[in-house]
């Protein structure tokens, strides 16, 4: 999955990269409230970390102008501002969580889960499609009484087509979803996580729909 990260502070924003690298996320990097803004509107991130003392656009005009143009994708705002009304502020503008610097990198990651599942209408950090289930939590996914843990790349292609059941995702779509900037993506690096995906499970774990993607049907 990839997440979106608005910091201005460069050794925050090195930290995080490499923290949430670890837990399974590709990170997009942005060091300003304007850039913030463009990088919501061309989307593609699963979940945006926000700053709010950012250069040009503080975070809240980030939010604010995210929401108004009925960008939906899911925003935590990451920040030093603990003060009641500033909490208040952030989530009446349309945040989905606020989390307080500083923290853990385990509970911002719980966090990020928490507001997928919910915004997937999940209460629990299981997500099913047809006879595929994934655990956000524990990056296993299980298939007709298989069950494994997955690297981080075949967990995110699995959970991407998982939270859309039914839908064809190409491969640019995929790539879109899975590889940050600046990520040097082989031409066949989806065929190939797909190859070890079917590998691990069965072929028809992932169905193919020629010429125009693949999906997990409900
Ligand atoms: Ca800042």
């Amino acid at each position: 999955m990839r997440l979106l990260l608005a910091e201005d502070d460069d050794m925050i924003a090195r930290a995080l990269v490499t923290a949430l690298g670890s837990e399974g996320f590709s990170v997009d990097r942005v060091a300003s409230g304007e850039l913030a803004l463009e990088a919501l509107r061309g989307g593609g991130h699963g979940v945006a970390l926000l700053d709010l003392g950012l250069p040009e656009l503080d975070g809240f005009e980030v939010l604010a102008s995210a929401r108004r143009e009925r960008i939906e994708t899911p925003i935590i705002v990451v920040t030093a501002r603990d003060a009641l009304d500033a909490r208040i502020h952030g989530l009446d503008l349309g945040a989905d969580d606020y989390v307080v610097k500083p923290f853990e990198i385990s509970e911002l990651s719980a966090r990020i889960r928490a507001v997928l599942r919910r915004r997937a209408g999940k209460a629990v950090s299981r997500l099913e499609a047809g006879e595929v289930a994934v655990d956000l939590a524990t990056h296993s996914v299980s298939y007709r009484g298989t069950e494994a843990v997955l690297p981080n790349r075949e967990f995110a292609l699995v959970q991407a087509l998982v939270e859309r059941p039914g839908m064809i995702f190409s491969r640019d779509r995929l790539e879109e979803k899975l590889y940050g900037w600046g990520e040097e993506v082989e031409s066949n690096a989806i065929d190939v996580l797909i190859h070890y995906v079917r590998k691990r499970f069965d072929k028809d774990v992932i169905r193919n729909v020629r010429g125009a993607g693949w999906m997990i049907p409900r």
